[in-house]
C-alpha cells in the first residue's frame, strides 16, 4: 500500500487516480474485500459526532480525497495530492468492469432515478454485466446484502449519501468474500442525467461545491457551518499534529 497522511487523524492515502485503480482491480483479481472511501469535509465532520462511523473510516482499505476540501487540508500540510472522486472512479471502473467482465452491483438512488442510471450505464457500455440493483431506501439492510451477496457481483456502487452508504458498506463488508465496495454519494443522479457535473471551468478551479450549491440552494445548509469549522481545525491540525 502507498502512503497515507492524516487529516485531522483521519487517513487519506496518496495515491494517484490511476493506483487507485489498479489497487481496485488487483483486489478484484486476488479475492480480497476492499472498502473504498471517496472522504470529504463533511463526513469527517460527522465522524467526529458519529463513532461508529469513524470506526468505518479508520477500517477503509483505501480512502482517497473526493475533492478540494481535503486537497487544501493536505495542502495546509505541505502535501499536494490529486482529488480521486467517487464520480470519476465510477466511470472509469465501469468501463475497466465491462473489459474485464467484473459482476457489478447498483446500489441506491430513487427507483426511478437508478432504472435510468442503470439503463444509460448499459447503453455505454454494452458489454457489462449488471447482476444486481436496488434504489436506496431501505431501512433494513439484511435482505439487501443477502441479494448482493447470492448475485456474485464483485464491484459494488453504494450511492445513498454518507452515512448510510458506509455504515451499509461496513456491515456488507462482513458477508462479501471478494469484492470492492464503494460510496459515490449522489452519482447515479448524474448517471440517469438528471443532475449535470459541473463544468469543467469549476472542477478546474475547485469550485464543484459552489455549482453544486447554486443548483441545489438546499445544499448551503449541508456546507455552513460545516465547511469553515473543517477548515478552522484543519489549520490549527497542521500547526499541532505530528502526522
Ligand atoms: N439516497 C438514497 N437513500 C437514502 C437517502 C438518499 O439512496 O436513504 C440517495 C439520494 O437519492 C441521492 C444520493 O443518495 O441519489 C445522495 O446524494 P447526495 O447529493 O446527498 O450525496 P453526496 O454526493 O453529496 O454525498
Amino acid at each position: 500500500m502507498e502512503k497515507r497522511a492524516k487529516i485531522q487523524g483521519y487517513d487519506v492515502d496518496l495515491m494517484t487516480f490511476d493506483e487507485v485503480i489498479f489497487e481496485c482491480l488487483d483486489s478484484i483479481k486476488n479475492n480480497k474485500v476492499v472498502h473504498l472511501e471517496t472522504i470529504n469535509p463533511e463526513i469527517i465532520q460527522q465522524a467526529k459526532k458519529n463513532p461508529v462511523l469513524k470506526k468505518v473510516l479508520h477500517e477503509a482499505e483505501i480512502v482517497t480525497p473526493d475533492g478540494v476540501g481535503i486537497q487544501i487540508a493536505l495542502k495546509l500540510k505541505g502535501i499536494s495530492q490529486e482529488k480521486v472522486t467517487g464520480v470519476d472512479l465510477s466511470y472509469r471502473m465501469l468501463d475497466e468492469c465491462e473489459k474485464a467482465g467484473i459482476p457489478v452491483a447498483l446500489i441506491g438512488a430513487k427507483p426511478e432515478i437508478l432504472n435510468l442510471a442503470t439503463q444509460n450505464i448499459k447503453t455505454k457500455h454494452p458489454n457489462i454485466n449488471i447482476v444486481c440493483t436496488n434504489d436506496g431506501y431501505f431501512s433494513d439492510f439484511s435482505p439487501i446484502i443477502d441479494k448482493i451477496v447470492n448475485s456474485g457481483a464483485k464491484f459494488i456502487l453504494c450511492a445513498m449519501g454518507a452515512p448510510k452508504q458506509e455504515l451499509f458498506i461496513y456491515e456488507l463488508k462482513k458477508r462479501m468474500q471478494c469484492g470492492v465496495m464503494i460510496g459515490v454519494g449522489g452519482t447515479f443522479d448524474v448517471f440517469s442525467g438528471c443532475v449535470k457535473l459541473a463544468p469543467e471551468i469549476y472542477r478546474k478551479l475547485g469550485l464543484e461545491w459552489l455549482y453544486r450549491t447554486i443548483k441545489q440552494p438546499e445544499r448551503f445548509k449541508r456546507i455552513f457551518p460545516t465547511l469553515p469549522i473543517f477548515f478552522f481545525q484543519s489549520i490549527i491540525d497542521s500547526i499541532v499534529s505530528k502526522d
